[in-house]
């Protein structure tokens, strides 16, 4: 059994969806979107946020978002989803794994992203501590097909490396 390994790129992928609600803020990737409807959960419901923290638990084969911070649990009731990002990066660190590199696909009806991309990059970018360049953001609509397509919800796909 060999003792130590070198170090290798590891890829995990993530998927989250949240639902269209009035009176909630619309928050994706960090960044408040104006829009006449926000998402609805328990944390800020930043999907964009959340699929990128599964897909880097899932590169370091440590689990899944809901096992790391439970719906059940107070402390994360409306909690700032970057702030969990952040906590989850540190938690690879000390498992040895660093972030390498991550892209999302927003898929969205409406609103239009495009003007909101750079500043979620930015922001996904300091809480993951890594270059801005290492983080892609895309948005696109379902071409008015399905749950999406009605405007009910939003979906979001995420791969991320890690070297560890
Ligand atoms: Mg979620």
């Amino acid at each position: 059994m060999p003792v130590f390994q070198e170090p290798r790129v590891r890829v995990g992928t993530g998927y989250d969806s949240h639902r269209f609600a009035e009176g909630r803020p619309l928050i994706l990737g960090g960044v408040t979107i104006p829009h006449s409807h926000g998402l609805t959960g328990h944390s800020d419901a930043d999907a964009v946020a959340h699929a990128i923290t599964d897909a880097l638990l899932g590169a370091a084969a440590l689990g899944d978002i809901g096992q790391m911070f439970p719906d059940t649990d107070p402390a994360n009731k409306n909690a700032d989803s970057l702030r969990l990002l952040s906590d989850v990066v540190e938690r690879l660190r000390a498992e040895r794994c660093l972030v390498q590199q991550v892209d999302a696909t927003v898929i969205i009806e409406r609103p239009k992203l495009a003007p909101f991309v750079d500043e979620m990059r930015t922001r996904l970018a300091a809480a993951m501590k890594i270059d801005r360049r290492n983080v892609s953001v895309k948005a696109k609509t379902n071409e008015g097909m399905g749950f999406i397509g009605r405007g009910e919800g939003v979906a979001v796909l995420a791969v991320a490396t890690v070297l560890g």
